[in-house]
């Protein structure tokens, strides 16, 4: 079979969140059992372009379009890890891929409704025919509509489509301009049925045009598809997607274990088996490794060692995530004795003095880093005993499952994704040797704190139940395995 996925970002060149490493794991684990897969991008001027192998000009002279001008491309082909990829080079007075980001411009509609069109065009014109065109969040969403409704007439061969919704806060909020540009007739699409927005009906919506015009739609967890059929998880979209359910399944995400492997991490001051089964032996030998990898990290983050546990966190700090109840774990596990890391990335400066003035009131006592850090979040990983994630909605959440991996206990808010993946050590029904974290319903502090009162508690007191609770988690299989079968499974159906 042959996939092409059209996506905004691609881990490691091009990664700003989950979705980046869900296109990643999932292409290589797709092309791994046999298919081929390919990947468009922009060829953004932050891509890593050490981890681009023969990168080569693919097709000069592909003409686009933008209202009335046409503006060309150059399509360029290298290798990711194994993966092709396609890079949509325009060459158009605004240089859409040249502002040093992935998203946050002021016009991120037209860049990426641009290299949707681009994209479809180099399809078209380059006679490539793949049996699914796998499209991601808002800023691919409008190719199904553009195969149905503009590329078929043109005698494109059909395809499958496939929108996967890894995050429904975002959905590409835009006028009838921004259709027009890209060669719609966007009166057409300004109904409730088509496009027309549900919260503010002044707008189109382009996720929503993904989620009428794709074959099938898949989202990122179980418990995530059932909540966006819920008020307050559609972000508006619930009663469509209710109205498209037929269509719609819930995924869970793997993590690539290759990238997250304890056993071979280049990053980590020691590897440590990470493999079933786990015999006293090897748990013994974790313990060891992962109190060396703690040391580096005190060493690093010039902490004093400590007795108590280590807690961390790594997290983009937005209302998303809950940074408010990340800045209390920190205050209160410090309070409580342990230390705690927080590796955040934040993009306002409101956001950065709160965690900045938290950090001087804790200094020596705890480390708050403001970064993007990949290499610091495997050693982070390796080296803690806690991993909170408390957030207000999560559709699958990659860093429980990294933590669970390298035997750092995870304790979650239950939603989402991390309902799925965290089970209670008291109060889950699920049997004992599944349960592998700490969880708490309702974004209060005095819940997080009862969580973290458990943990640290357990921690302190019952070490023996502690390394076996961090066993049940390495024990489960989190690889790509599972969820790229499931979405074969979906790229075989009939449409
Ligand atoms: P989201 O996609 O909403 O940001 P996920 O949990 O799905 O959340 O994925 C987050 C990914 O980004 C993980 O691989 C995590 O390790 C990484 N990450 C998040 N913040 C940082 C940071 N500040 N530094 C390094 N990696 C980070």
């Amino acid at each position: 079979m042959h996939i092409i996925h059209l996506a905004s970002e691609l881990a490691p060149v091009a990664k700003v969140g989950g979705l980046g490493d869900v296109i990643h794991g999932l292409s290589k684990e797709v092309a791994r059992q046999g298919h081929l897969v390919e990947i468009i991008l922009p060829k953004y001027d932050t891509l890593r372009h050490d981890l681009l192998k023969n990168l080569k000009v693919f097709y000069r002279e592909l003409w686009s379009y933008e209202g009335p001008y046409r503006y060309n491309n150059t399509i360029w082909s290298c290798e990711v890890d194994g993966l092709t990829v396609y890079l949509i080079e325009p060459h158009h007075p605004n240089y859409f891929f040249n502002r040093g980001m992935v998203y946050g411009s002021a016009d991120d509609i037209d860049r990426f409704l641009y290299f949707s069109r681009a994209a479809m065009e180099f399809l078209y014109k380059s006679g490539k025919s793949p049996d699914v065109l796998h499209v991601h969040d808002w800023p691919t969403a409008i190719a199904p509509l553009l195969l149905k409704d503009m590329y078929l007439s043109l005698g494109m061969k059909k395809f499958k489509t496939v929108l996967t919704l890894h995050n429904m806060e975002h959905q590409g909020r835009c006028s009838l301009r921004n259709l027009n540009q890209i060669g719609l007739n966007g009166d057409k699409y300004f109904t409730p049925d088509l496009l027309q927005d549900v919260q503010n009906p002044h707008f189109l919506n382009l996720l929503k045009g993904g989620i009428e015009y794709a074959d099938f739609i898949t989202t990122v967890s179980p418990s995530y598809e059932k909540e966006i059929k819920t008020d307050q998880g559609g972000h508006g979209l619930s009663t469509f997607l209710i109205k498209h359910q037929k269509k719609l399944k819930g995924i869970l995400n793997g993590i690539d274990e290759d990238v997250w492997n304890p056993e071979k991490d280049p990053h980590l001051a020691s590897t440590f088996p990470a493999h079933p089964p786990f015999s006293e032996d090897k748990i013994r030998i974790i313990d060891e490794k992962k109190a060396e990898n703690k040391k580096k990290l005190r060493e690093l983050l010039s902490l004093p060692e400590n007795d108590g546990p280590l807690v961390a966190c790594i997290s983009r700090l937005v209302p998303q995530k809950s940074p408010e109840l990340m800045a209390h774990a920190f205050e209160y596990s410090i309070q409580k004795g342990a230390q705690c890391i927080i590796l955040g990335s934040a993009d306002t400066n409101e956001i950065r003095e709160v965690f900045s003035s938290l950090q001087k009131k804790y200094k020596g006592k705890g480390a708050i880093v403001l970064d993007y850090n990949e290499a610091l979040s495997h050693l982070i990983y390796a080296a803690a005993d806690l991993f909170v994630v408390p957030s207000l909605f999560e559709p699958c959440g990659l860093t429980q499952l990294i933590a669970l991996r390298y035997g750092t206990i995870p304790l979650v808010r239950s939603t989402g994704g991390l309902k799925d993946t965290v089970f209670d050590e008291k109060t889950s029904p699920r049997p004992l040797q599944e349960r592998n974290g700490f969880s708490f319903e309702r974004l209060e502090k005095k819940d997080l704190e009862s969580a973290l009162n458990r943990a640290l508690g357990l921690y302190k007191n019952n070490y023996k139940k502690w390394l076996e609770l961090r066993t049940h988690g390495m024990e489960k299989d989190f690889s790509w395995k599972k969820a790229a079968q499931e979405y074969l499974n979906i790229y075989n159906l009939k449409t």
